[in-house]
């Protein structure tokens, strides 16, 4: 069987094509296992996994967590608030503490961007990154591009746009790598003050206009204003940039074609994207949630076959 080309699991940017369609391949088995009356494999019964979430987060931990018990691994669970780490040890000593229990694979989210490639230096085990700060979110980009393939036959050629808080999202730099990479074409959208200077040299566009950014796209992958890391005001008001970039049905009957509406969660309602969108028949947005299980069943069965047993 094929193997991925990377150790551990940091960024999308260490991948390549091939790892990006092997990691697919093996989602489709598991997404087949996870819909099954009895929706587990004994695949990593000797695999011991930490989930260390030193920020808050709901879906990726859920499922990662899912995903690990459907391949019957052993886990256990560590979040910063409940830890040692507010009595001041170090990232090192406290994953090192938990790594003498015998743990094989670390799933770590981080508010410091590289916090997981730092930890793959210093630590004998797998690393999983599971969102680094504003940097890298690999997973969610997988799944994200999962989804696409899963709905439109395939990512290659299709017009993708970002749209939003492109400045603080680590969802949008992992997803311009990986789209990229499986040849589609992307554009950003979103206040200028919210678009990094620099982003252009990753090969995108930026369209600051959003109906013309609808009009022009196959999907359109919604993230949300993330107040938690602005330290200084983006843009005058929420009322504001729901009105120039807020997806709403009026904006999206006004196109000539049905767009692909995503969104990595957690949705403001009412602010980046309406309730009546959201939950509309052209949005995949909860596909994107169970392929997410799928997709990370994935990448951890394939780490785990380099592990010697
Ligand atoms: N859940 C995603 C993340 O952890 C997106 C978000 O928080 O807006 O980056």
């Amino acid at each position: 069987m094929s193997q991925l080309s990377v150790e551990h699991l940091l960024g999308i940017k260490y991948l390549n094509k091939q790892d990006i369609d092997l990691i697919f391949q093996t989602a489709d088995h598991f997404k087949e296992v996870i819909n099954r009356p009895i929706k587990k494999v004994p695949s990593l019964r000797d695999i011991t996994i930490a989930n260390l979430f030193f920020e808050n987060s709901t879906r990726t931990k859920l499922s990662f967590e899912l995903a690990e018990k459907r391949l019957s691994a052993d886990i256990i669970n560590f979040s910063a608030g409940q830890s040692s780490v507010k009595k001041g040890e170090t990232l090192i000593d406290t994953v090192n503490n938990i790594l003498s229990m015998k743990v094989d694979i670390v799933v770590m989210r981080h508010p410091n961007v590289g916090a997981g490639v730092f930890l793959s230096q210093h630590v004998d085990a797998k690393i999983i990154n599971a969102g680094d700060g504003t940097h890298e979110h690999p997973t969610q980009a997988l799944l994200d591009s999962y989804s696409i393939r899963e709905k439109l036959g395939s990512v290659t050629g299709k017009k993708v746009v970002i749209i939003g808080d492109i400045l603080h999202s680590r969802v949008a730099l992992s997803n311009i790598f990986a789209l990229k990479m499986q040849g589609a074409q992307v554009k950003v959208c979103g206040p200028t003050t919210l678009i990094p200077k620099h982003v252009k040299s990753l090969g995108i566009e930026v369209e600051i206009n959003l109906k013309k950014a609808l009009a022009w796209c196959d999907v359109a992958n919604v993230l949300r204003v993330q107040h938690e890391r602005m330290d200084i005001k983006y843009f005058p008001t929420t009322r504001e940039y729901k009105q120039l970039f807020g997806i709403n049905k009026e904006i999206l009957d006004s196109l000539d074609k049905k767009i692909v509406i995503m969104h990595p969660g957690p949705i403001n309602r009412g602010v980046e994207i309406t309730s009546d969108v959201a939950d509309a028949d052209q949005s995949i947005i909860l596909n994107q949630v169970e392929n997410g299980v799928a997709v990370r069943m994935a990448v951890i069965y394939l780490l785990a076959q380099q592990i010697k047993r």
